[in-house]
Parts: C-alpha cells; structure tokens; sequence
C-alpha cells in the first residue's frame, strides 16, 4: 500500500508557508473551473482555457493596480494583519533577546515566539508569513508599532501588481489547418467494474 506522506495532506506537517491556499481536492478543483468546458473537443478546451486565464489575469491586475497607492500591503493581508492585531493587544510577552519571548495569552496559553525565524508555536506565523497575535505582542515589546521588517515582500501591493503585469500573448485558432499527418485516435479503454 502506498503511503502519502503526512507532510502532504496534513497541515500541522506542512512544509513552508501556504499564504493562505488552501486545495482540498485537486480534482474538484479542476471540475468546478472546466464545468461544461469538459464537453469541448481538445483544441476548443485549450482554448478556453487559456482565454479564462488571460481573462482572470487581466482582472488581477486591474484589482491590483486600482488598490490605494498609499496602502503597502495588499487588502487581503491588511486584513489578516488587523485582525492578528486585536488579538496582540490582550497579550503580554516576556523577551528573552530582540527576537526570542514568551507571549501569554488572556487564558494562561504560552506560546513561544521567534521573530528571526518567523515562528511561533501557535503554528499561525509559519501558514502565511504574517505575524500571529503573539509574534505583534513581542513585535510590540521590541520595536513599538512598526510591523513592516517582519512582513513578507511578497504580500505588498507592488508584488502584486508585478504578478500580473505581462499577460497571454492573443490566440486566434480559428483559421488553424489540419496537418496532413495520419488520424491520432484515443488510447482503447476498458470500462472498469462498477
Ligand atoms: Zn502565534
């Protein structure tokens, strides 16, 4: 029996930071995107698909170059930054250096806190790159309200943009010929049991 690795189904074992991914089911995925797209011969299907990237690309860029110049962060992680921040503020922390302390929570929970590393044993830090509550409380204790060192380059709105600034070159296939090459038929199948 081949067994998957926990690191690869479980995100307590997660390897790296998801920045918030989260694919259940890689299949369903692909289903729910394709819907009636599944119906098209190959070409049509390629095509389609390529169209609804570039469209979704362009939008992502739109969205990104329409977000306030002032802003550095992107809405998504100014959000998680504010809420993370709320839950800083019921904390108390005791340092060991600049970057290593124990944050204490209203309801005597410890966590332990990296800043260097970028961890913290609640497990939140190392999902998405964006301090936890407990990782600001110590970021509050060593150097006052200024999260901005300890936040990843790639969640500001310049990256974001960046992400989206070339697009799919246009694609017009339908003057396309057929190659005088012999008939491909598809691979013979067995339908299985059940
Ligand atoms: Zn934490």
């Amino acid at each position: 029996m081949l067994l998957a690795e926990p690191k690869l189904w479980a995100k307590a074992h997660f390897v790296g930071t998801r920045f918030g991914h989260d694919t259940s089911n890689v299949v369903k995925s692909v289903n729910k995107t394709l819907m009636l797209d599944q119906e098209l011969l190959i070409l049509q299907l390629l095509d389609s698909l390529w169209n609804r990237v570039m469209d979704l690309r362009f939008h992502r860029l739109k969205l990104a170059t329409s977000a306030h110049t002032s802003e550095k962060w992107t809405p998504w992680a100014r959000a998680k930054l504010q809420e993370h921040c709320l839950l800083a503020c019921t904390n108390s922390v005791v340092m060991r250096s600049n970057t290593q302390g124990i944050v204490k929570q209203l309801n005597s929970n410890v966590y332990p806190v990296d800043l260097e590393e970028g961890t913290c044993s609640c497990l939140v830090y190392q999902e998405n790159g964006i301090p936890c509550g407990h990782a600001i409380t110590a970021i509050f204790a060593v150097q006052g309200q200024d999260i901005t060192p300890y936040m990843p380059d790639i969640l500001t709105i310049k990256t974001w943009k960046k992400t989206y600034t070339s697009n799919f070159p246009l694609v017009n296939i339908t003057n396309l010929q057929k190659l005088p090459l012999s008939e491909c038929h598809p691979p013979l199948t067995r339908v299985p049991c059940g």
